[in-house]
């Protein structure tokens, strides 16, 4: 599914580039340090004679755009930018309104390309930019935050927010290209960072045991940025995303449904703090992993000791692991309950998780009783 052009260790090679394989729509991930000032020669290869507008946000625009533009510049593909207000709000239908008209003022043609310059958010909202203008223009990725080099960017997944939830207006549509420079996370929050390293670990929690172990030994390597482990991580992360978007690009057959490991009660917990810094994107699915294998430990699904390494290791990085790490006042088993009930994996109105054999042998449970998940979150909420 998946070709790798560099098979040798992240340190001999300037970059890695990494293929999803997806047909007539595969595209290549370069993973390598220093890429943003390169961007403009990456783009003319993948994408020749398409000029680009730049889509980022306030914070990413005042560290790191310079580069990107002289970049763009030089390579003479350089159309403009918009810049969008940080957090997600701007995933929104009146920011898409004000993006779309800015990207056509910009001279955005059907040949040419949207840069998505940023995290999660701007990845989000301008790929679907990119999807519905014009009826579909070029979207080149290139993510600055942890979280957006090692999931959000791969996979083609756009869209934004409404009132009744996350994500609920996109599309799938298919970037020509991802640049993951390394040397951008250097300014991430500490907490931002953290929030990534959680999708990193799932990666290792859902299917590689190997790589798991290997972050409980390195993991402060790749948070300072030391040898090649950052580089490692964002790898192998970005070779497993790629290989369940490859066998299941649309959430068909079901293998991408184990990339939702952590995330229904992660969901359930973001919607209950509103979507604020309460608790940001990847604490609650740190805690939703938690949950996942201590749930499966109690169902004699998972070894005990394999739900304390997960709650061990998160600890030990900082991030949280318990509902009670909320901020602020903390949701009662039922208004929980009732936010699960939301998730798009609910089938016929019953609850669909993600449940563990051990680390790194993540499966998906149709079958919940509803009994033993209320019991679960009854002793779960009260804070253990
Ligand atoms: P984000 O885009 O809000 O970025 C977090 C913060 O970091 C922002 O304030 C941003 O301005 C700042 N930032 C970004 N890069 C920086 C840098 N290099 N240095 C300093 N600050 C920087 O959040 P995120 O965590 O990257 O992404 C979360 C979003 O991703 C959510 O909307 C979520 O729904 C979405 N998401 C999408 C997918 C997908 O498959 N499409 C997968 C996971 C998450």
């Amino acid at each position: 599914m998946i070709r790798d052009s560099a098979s040798s260790s992240a340190e001999d090679e300037p970059e890695t580039t990494i293929t999803v394989a997806l047909g007539e729509r595969s595209y290549p991930i370069v993973i390598g340090e220093d890429l943003i000032s390169a961007t403009g020669r990456w783009i003319s290869a993948t994408v020749p004679n398409a000029r680009c507008a730049i889509v980022s946000d306030k914070t990413v625009a005042a560290l790191h755009l310079a580069p990107l533009k002289a970049s763009l510049d030089e390579a003479k593909l350089y159309l403009g930018e918009a810049i969008v207000t940080p957090g997600e709000a701007s995933k929104s239908f009146p920011v898409l309104a004000t993006l779309s008209e800015r990207l056509l003022e910009l001279g955005v043609e059907r040949g040419d390309c949207v840069v998505a310059f940023g995290g999660g958010v701007v990845g989000d909202l301008a790929g679907f930019a990119a999807s519905i203008l014009r009826r579909g223009v070029r979207l080149v990725q290139i993510p600055t935050t942890l979280l957006a080099q090692v999931d959000s960017s791969v996979g083609g997944k756009t869209g934004i927010d409404m009132p009744q939830g996350k994500n609920l207006i996109g599309a799938f549509y298919q970037p020509a290209l991802v640049l993951a420079d390394t040397n951008v996370l250097d300014t991430l929050t500490p907490r931002d960072f953290r929030c990534g390293y959680a999708e990193v670990a799932k990666y290792g929690l859902l299917g590689d045991a190997e790589f798991f172990a290997w972050l409980e030994q390195d993991w402060s390597d790749i948070f300072t940025g030391l040898g090649g482990a950052r580089r490692r991580a964002i790898e192998t992360s970005c070779r497993a995303k790629g290989a369940v978007v490859a066998e299941d690009e649309r959430e068909e057959s079901g293998a991408r449904a184990l990339l939702n490991l952590g995330h229904t009660f992660g969901h359930a917990l973001e919607a209950y703090a509103g979507y604020s810094d309460r608790l940001l994107h990847g604490e609650a699915i740190a805690i939703g992993m938690r949950l996942a294998f201590t749930f499966s430990f109690e169902q004699g699904l998972c070894p005990a000791d394999d739900a304390a390494r997960v709650k061990r290791h998160f600890e030990a990085v900082g991030l949280p692991t318990k509902i009670a790490d909320l901020l602020g006042e903390i949701p009662t088993a039922e208004q929980l309950l009732r936010l699960m009930a939301q998730d798009k994996k609910v089938k016929g109105g019953k609850l669909v998780l993600i449940l563990v054999r051990g680390v790194g042998a993540a499966f998906v449970e149709p079958d919940i009783d509803p009994a033993r998940l209320t019991q679960f979150l009854e002793k779960e909420c009260k804070g253990r």
